[in-house]
C-alpha cells in the first residue's frame, strides 16, 4: 500500500506533496476542488523577478527539458488515484473532493520549458486516456512574456484544441487600456 499523503488543505501548495518531480496536487480555493499542478521548473526558474513572487528560492533562469516520457508516467499515475483511487478520499477534505483542473503552474514561467509543445501535447493525450477532456480545465498560468516562441505558438495550438484556458499575469496598465487589449 503506497504510504498515505498528508492531508490538503488551501493553504499548503507544497510542490512536493506527492512526492513528484512535475506533478502535484493542490486543494484550491481558485478552483474549488483539487488543481493537479504540473511544474515544469522544478530548478525554481524565472526569466523574471517579480518583487511579490513567492517561489521560495526563486532564481534567474529557464525550465530545464522536460523528460515527457517520465511526467506522462508520474500523471498518468497520479490520475489513476485520483480517477479510479482512494486519493480524494485519503487526501482531501470533505466539500473540496474533486478534481477540477490540470493546470501549468509551478516554480518558475512554464513557457521557458523548451520542449512545451510535447508537454502540452502528451498531457493532452493522457487527459484523453482518462476522458478528462472537456471534463475538467486545462489552464496555462503565464507571465506571457515568450508567447512569440515557435515551441510555446504550437503548445497553445494544442491547448487551444483541448478547449484549453491561458490566464495572463497582468501586473500594469489601466482599466481601460486592458481592455483596449482584450479579444472582441
Ligand atoms: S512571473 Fe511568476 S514565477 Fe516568475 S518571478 Fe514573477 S511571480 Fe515569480
Amino acid at each position: 500500500m503506497p504510504p498515505s499523503p498528508p492531508r490538503l488543505t488551501t493553504d499548503d501548495h507544497d510542490r512536493a506533496s506527492a512526492g513528484l518531480t512535475w506533478v502535484y496536487p493542490v486543494v484550491s480555493r481558485r478552483a474549488g476542488g483539487v488543481s493537479v499542478g504540473i511544474n515544469l521548473n522544478p530548478n525554481r526558474a524565472c526569466n523574471w523577478r517579480c518583487i511579490y513572487c513567492q517561489v521560495p528560492g526563486l532564481v534567474r533562469g529557464t525550465a530545464p527539458p522536460v523528460d515527457v516520457e517520465g511526467l506522462e508516467q508520474e500523471l498518468r499515475g497520479f490520475l489513476t488515484d485520483v480517477v479510479h483511487g482512494d486519493f480524494l478520499v485519503r487526501a482531501v477534505p470533505p466539500g473540496a473532493r474533486v478534481l477540477r483542473d490540470v493546470a501549468f503552474s509551478g516554480d518558475g514561467e512554464p513557457t521557458t520549458c523548451r520542449n512545451f509543445d510535447r508537454v502540452v501535447e502528451k498531457v493532452g493525450r493522457v487527459l484523453a486516456d482518462f476522458d478528462l477532456v472537456g471534463q475538467v480545465a486545462l489552464v496555462l498560468i503565464t507571465n506571457g512574456s515568450l508567447v512569440h516562441r515557435p515551441e510555446v505558438l504550437r503548445g497553445l495550438d494544442q491547448m487551444g484544441r483541448l478547449g484549453g484556458e491561458v490566464w495572463f499575469k497582468l501586473d500594469g496598465g489601466s482599466e481601460a487600456e486592458r481592455a483596449s487589449t482584450a479579444p472582441g
